[in-house]
């Protein structure tokens, strides 16, 4: 999992190219962005906050989750099948949807809960 100094590195390096100052909001296509997007909402005050790229609506481990993408502005289903997860709105088992469900797969293995 990617720290946080590392996440801003790379997030550093994805605006480079932009005049605007770097935004939080990334568009969630790649699994390390879902987990940057995962490691925000973690560190959220206010985990329904649109400022979160990606909210967490309900999970059920290891069966579905449901979370609410804010930059495509509606809910997304992750349904994990013998231990894969699968975007059902993607179609696709790497994006980023997908990697903020493998991190809260991850947090609830080790804490036994996603919520500190
Ligand atoms: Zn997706």
């Amino acid at each position: 999992m990617l720290n946080n100094k590392e996440i801003k590195n790379q997030a550093t390096k994805t605006k480079r190219n932009k005049v605007n100052p770097p935004k939080l909001m990334v568009q969630c296509d790649t699994l390390d962005q879902g987990t940057a997007a995962f490691m925000q909402w973690l560190s959220s005050e206010d985990k329904q906050s649109v400022k979160n790229p990606i909210i967490l609506k309900e999970f059920a481990n290891s069966k579905y989750c449901l979370i609410y993408d804010n930059i495509l502005g509606h809910d997304v289903i992750v349904e994990t099948q013998n231990g894969v997860p699968r975007c059902k709105n993607c179609g696709a088992d790497d994006c980023g949807h997908v990697g903020f469900t493998i991190c809260l797969e991850q947090k609830y293995d080790n804490d036994g809960t996603i919520f500190d």
